[in-house]
Formats: structure tokens, sequence, C-alpha cells
């Protein structure tokens, strides 16, 4: 008997699944007309006539797999439709909802894809989010919810110092392209930026006025904000070794920034 239940689940799943294939089937192109034309794929989910035999699988996926971008999840709780992605709370039910596995910082933060972002939004944002996530919120409500305010908090917490400063934000916007730089490699510095660098280093050092430091720091300042621009048209264009040698520069003066900060609070 549960043999014979067995093979009628499967032969209905077959049927379910042959039904939804043929409804795809035209033009091969259900993921692609979600796109528009010649883009590139947004996910790693190759398009489908490339997939052969697991055409099946990617179809029996869930819909938040897709590409679309558009697949709006259920709330948890109430299991209304979310009316926003990334969503942190249920519009219908207020329940806080679990993180958003596939968002971005920038998604997260509702801040715009650039590497020239709004500091002030963002900060805004962070603040905005942080009082509606706070633990205190969520001292009366389930353990669930507990747990959910938790991770989201942790999650904004991270997304925010992240695109905070523009190195971070810089390495993030290369990993989200899919170069991965480890901490403390450095490629890119060549001998002469390397020499121009430790020339500005011992002259923070031997600073005898606060002017002389001033003028150190005001050089570097102009340094970083026209890195911050290269920066910004390197990955615009999708240059990312470019980017990525930019970065590193931005690094070397940023360090020396804090530096010339020191030394000013020795002169006070
Ligand atoms: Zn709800």
């Amino acid at each position: 008997m549960l043999n014979s239940l067995r093979v009628v689940c499967s032969a209905r799943a077959a049927l379910v699944r042959t039904s939804r294939l043929s409804a795809a089937r035209p033009g091969h192109s259900l993921s692609s007309s979600l796109l528009p034309r010649g883009d590139t794929w947004p996910c790693s989910m190759a398009p489908v006539k490339d997939r052969g035999l697991s055409y099946h699988t990617s179809l029996s996926h869930s819909p938040r797999n897709f590409c679309t971008g558009q697949v709006h999840p259920n709330c948890w709780r109430c299991q209304q439709p979310l009316d926003k992605i990334p969503a942190f709370f249920c519009q219908s039910c207020e329940a806080v909802q679990p993180p958003e596995q596939g968002a971005s910082y920038f998604e997260i933060m509702a801040c715009d894809h650039t590497f020239t972002l709004d500091a002030h939004k963002l900060q805004r944002r962070y603040l905005q989010l942080q009082r509606a996530l706070h633990p205190d919120n969520f001292g009366q409500k389930s353990v669930t919810e507990q747990e959910f305010s938790e991770s989201q908090s942790a999650l904004v917490n991270k997304a925010y110092t992240t695109l905070l400063k523009p190195l971070s934000r810089g390495l993030y916007m290369l990993e989200l392209q899919g170069m991965r730089i480890e901490e403390g490699t450095d490629s890119g510095a060549d001998t002469e930026f390397l020499l121009e660098l430790m020339e500005i280093n011992e002259a923070v050092d031997e600073a005898q006025t606060p002017e002389e430091a001033n003028k150190i720091g005001q050089d570097t300042k102009g340094k970083l904000a026209d890195l911050t621009e290269r920066i910004d048209a390197a990955l615009r264009e999708a240059e990312l070794q470019t980017a990525r040698a930019l970065l590193a520069q931005m690094k070397y003066h940023a360090n020396i920034e804090e530096k010339v900060k020191e030394k000013l609070r020795e002169f006070m």
C-alpha cells in the first residue's frame, strides 16, 4: 500500500514537473524573458537551455531562487506577502522578519549602489533601523522574534560599518563583482609610490608645528578626494583591477591621514 502510494506520488510529481516544463518551454526563455535583452545573468543560475538535465531541479527550486529580483517572500508569521525586499517588518502583522539572504549591504541600507554614496543618508538609515530593531523592543515578544531582531541588528551593523569607510566600501564592491581580496595583501603598489609614501610618513614624523602637520593633512585629503573620484569611475566602468590598485593606494593615504590626526593631538 505504502509502495503504491509512493509510486502515485512520484508519478504525480513528475506530471507536475512536466506540465511546468512545457509551460516554461516556449523559446526556452522563462528566465531570459525576465531580463533585459543582452543582459548578463545576475546570479549563479545559468540559462536553462545550457543546463541540460538539471533543468528539472532548477525549476523545482523555490521562487526565491529565480533571478527575477521581483519575487517577494511571505511573512513567516501571517503569511502575507511582504511589500519590499529586504523587509525588516511585516506591514500586516508587524512581526520582525528574518534577514533576507540575498540582499546586498546597499539594499539593506537603502543606499544607491555607488562608491560615492550619501554618507548622511547611510547614517540616518542606520539610526532608524537600529532604533526599530533594538532588543528592548522585543523583550515581550516570542523567542523567534527576539532571534530575528538580533540577527537583523547584527546584519545592519555589519552593513553600516562596511559601507561607512570608503576603503571597506570599495573592497566590498569588488567582492560583489567576484573579486575577493585578502586582508593584508598589497598588490598594485609600485616602488615609486611606496617611496613617495615613505617620504610623506617621515614628513609627518618630523613635523615641528601644527601648521606643518596640517599642511600634510590637507594634501592627503586632496589625494583621497582625487582617488575617490578615480575609484568611482573605475568601478562604474567595471575596471576592477584598476579599482583594486587605487584602493590599495587609498589605504596608504588613509593611514597617513590617521597619523596626521595623531600628530596634531600631540601638539595639543
Ligand atoms: Zn505578517
